[in-house]
């Protein structure tokens, strides 16, 4: 009841979706399933959920209710909370993403990443206690909401009392309402600030020239930067970029700009998805008097934050969308164009606190050749993760069960998950989890990696293994600046013996470990060119790791994580052989160098930063590889050589019934080991 307490319920009424606060109460009372639009800004996911939350707490005394609102990323779960915490001075609201959460007994309104209702999902199938359901930017269509729509509508019906929201300012609202049934639509009338809308025609042509995927038009972002800061009035910049890659370019590029380059005057930050929290948490600062702040974000800034002070948005018009060519089951990350829904919530980024204006970066013709909204992620990457996820939720058979998604992916696109996942181990013939499937679903993160962990576990070669999957689930822990390309790649290569960039990262991490024991861990990672992010989240990644293989019951509830290793290279090399397997490309000599070449597709090439990629000889047969991926040719990201015993031990002779042999000798030690 405090003046900023009136003043803030002030602003809260003043918002669109205030005014529409009796209807929406209504439709929810009403209708189990309600979606709700409305302009960006117009306070669908700070307010809607306290809606609900009053008018429960009003009817009964506080207690009965418990509302989930998912957030497509952390970012926002965090974010949002602690926004909707602040206006209502801190009572019945938290957060929980992975690693971090703030939940008390008290907390009736949770805020959380799509990926961890699901994982309740798996330890309580009815949602007990939960009453009501908020899916926030629902337009998304990120492979986790669309199958988290499955499994609710599953589940609305042997729920009757549950209550489903979807929230989004731009969704295609027909299409969820008919997959519901015909589910009540409501519309929040227009908002009262869009922010104004400035095309750049000539010099976005004159970008547009030189525009190719690897190169978004630094120049004219340079020249616009340089305009707002010299003649515009005060107020934080955001661009968006396609990814960190460019935006450690431009961050660089910039840095040596007489103006933008001056932290008297500019305060230059970045945001994107592999930085730790803490770090992308800065963009939410006020900068000093007098300075300007600009953001270079990726799109993981797009929807639903509000970074206060921003004014002025600039839209690069691109993003960097993985997509999958399931005919040669290969993932592939271009960038595109993003589509107009995407520069629509780009757009909503400016003019939230006070009238804005947002510069597209292109014309208006490339605008109208935007697609309207963009591929669901279901459509087109591969499907292995969720296919093991609905296997764990007992949900019958795997295409049946997506043959219910609200647009259900290609049939070769299921078959060629299924297929891996039985060539992993993780499904028998029949479809059904083997032991080692079942391990896999109570660890979050991509099979290949969960198998990897168990297997450390099991041969007691974990401590190197846990760095080895830790590494390979952050952002590439070795950088390659631009300009000191040749200095970085020497730096990792110190790090490289044995054709391994798995094991050159393991000797990175633990020389970082020695280094931070000594309080020199900066030094270190900034002599041998290493991301000290990614270490720290290395650290922290291997203690979930650890914990989680603890619950699990793979590792002795008594073990600590130094006594649970032994450094037998040959063992870990087989272990990452096996995890890895079957991304495989067999060696072939020639007089000088050598190329590499896979089954599916012919030759392929190594990204210039493996420490393989130096060699000009490599005296294995084969190399296992983490991730491949389509560029302009396929490229092969962290690979190991291996040798063909150990191929034959733990992958398999090239032929079909040998595979399959050790792989029912490595299942018979599985069930032997636990
Ligand atoms: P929507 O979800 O409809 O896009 P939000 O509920 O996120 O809108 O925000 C509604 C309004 O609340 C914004 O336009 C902005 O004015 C204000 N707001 C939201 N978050 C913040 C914040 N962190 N700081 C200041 N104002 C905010
Ligand atoms: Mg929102």
């Amino acid at each position: 009841d405090s003046p900023e307490g009136r003043k803030m319920l002030e602003f809260r009424k003043s918002l669109p979706a205030y005014k529409e606060k009796d209807a929406i109460l209504t439709a929810i009372s009403q209708n189990q399933v309600v979606i709700i639009s409305g302009e960006t800004g117009c306070g669908k996911t700070t307010q809607i959920p306290q809606f609900i939350l009053e008018s429960e707490i009003e009817s009964v005394q506080g207690a009965g209710c418990s509302i989930i609102c998912t957030q497509p990323r952390r970012i926002s779960a965090m974010s949002v909370s602690e926004r909707v915490a602040s206006e209502r001075g801190r009572n019945w609201v938290g957060y929980k993403v992975r690693l971090e959460g703030i939940k008390g007994r008290d907390t009736h309104l949770l805020f959380c990443t799509t990926g961890i209702l699901l994982r309740r999902l798996l330890v309580d199938r009815n949602l007990k206690g939960i009453t009501h359901v908020i899916v926030d930017e629902i337009h998304e269509r990120g492979m986790n909401e669309d199958f988290l729509l499955i499994v609710i509508k599953d589940l609305l019906p042997r729920r009757p009392e549950l209550r489903l929201i979807l929230m989004s300012a731009t969704l295609d609202a027909e299409l969820f309402s008919s997959y519901f049934g015909g589910a009540r639509i409501l519309r929040i009338p227009e908002a009262l600030r869009a922010a104004d809308f400035k095309e750049y025609g000539s010099q976005t042509r004159e970008s547009l020239s030189c525009w190719n995927p690897d190169c978004i038009g630094f120049n004219l972002i340079e020249y616009l930067l340089c305009n707002i800061c010299e003649n515009e009035r005060p107020g934080a910049v955001l661009v968006f970029m396609t990814g960190w890659d460019d935006i450690s370019s431009l961050k660089d590029k910039l840095l040596s700009h007489p103006i933008l380059g001056d932290p008297s005057q500019v305060l230059l930050l970045a945001c994107h998805g592999s930085m730790a929290s803490s770090e992308q948490r800065l963009i939410f600062d006020e900068p000093k008097d007098g300075v300007r702040k600009i953001v270079l974000a990726t799109n993981i800034t797009e929807t639903s934050i509000t970074i206060n002070d921003v004014v002025f948005v600039l839209d690069c018009g691109k993003a960097k969308e993985t997509s999958y060519d399931a005919l040669n089951n290969t993932p592939c990350l271009l960038p595109s164009w993003i589509s107009k829904v995407s520069a629509q919530q780009r757009r909503g980024r400016a003019g939230r606190v006070q009238p804005g204006e947002c510069y597209h970066l292109y014309p208006r013709c490339v605008y109208e050749a935007f697609a309207e909204y963009q591929l669901p992620e279901i459509l087109r990457t591969p499907l292995q993760s969720l296919c093991l996820q609905i296997k764990s939720l007992k949900l019958r058979s795997i295409s049946e069960f997506l043959s219910r998604a609200l647009q259900s992916p290609e049939l070769l696109a299921v078959q060629n998950a299924i297929e891996y996942l039985k060539i992993i181990g993780a499904l028998d013939e029949n479809e059904n989890l083997t032991v080692l499937g079942r391990y896999l679903t109570m660890l979050p993160m991509e099979p290949k990696l969960g198998k990897m962990l168990v297997l450390g576990a099991i041969f007691n070669c974990l401590d190197p293994i846990l760095t080895v999957v830790a590494g390979l689930s952050v952002r590439d822990p070795f950088l390659t600046p631009m300009d000191k390309k040749d200095l970085a790649e020497a730096a990792k290569s110190q790090f490289s013996r044995d054709y391994s960039d798995h094991l050159a990262l393991v000797r990175a991490y633990e020389g970082w470990k020695d280094a931070e024991r000594d309080f020199a861990g900066y030094d270190y990672c900034w002599k041998n060119f290493l991301s000290v992010q990614s270490m720290k989240a290395i650290d922290s990644l291997r203690k979930e790791f650890f914990t989680l293989l603890k619950d699990a019951g793979l590792v002795d509830s008594n073990t600590t994580i130094c006594n649970a290793w032994s450094h037998e290279e040959h063992l870990i090399r087989s272990v990452i052989c096996y995890g890895l397997y079957p991304g495989l490309s067999s060696v072939v000599h020639n007089e000088k160098s050598f190329s590499l070449k896979t089954m599916e597709d012919g030759q392929v090439l190594l990204y210039s930063n493996s420490v393989n990629a130096r060699e000009s000889k490599i005296p294995y047969p084969w190399l296992v590889f983490n991730e491949k991926i389509k560029v302009n040719a396929v490229f092969l990201r962290d690979s190991t050589a291996v040798s063909d015993s150990v191929l034959l031990l733990f992958g398999g002779s090239m032929s079909k019934g040998d595979i399959d042999g050790h792989l029912k000798m490595l299942g018979g030690y599985l069930e032997f080991f636990m």
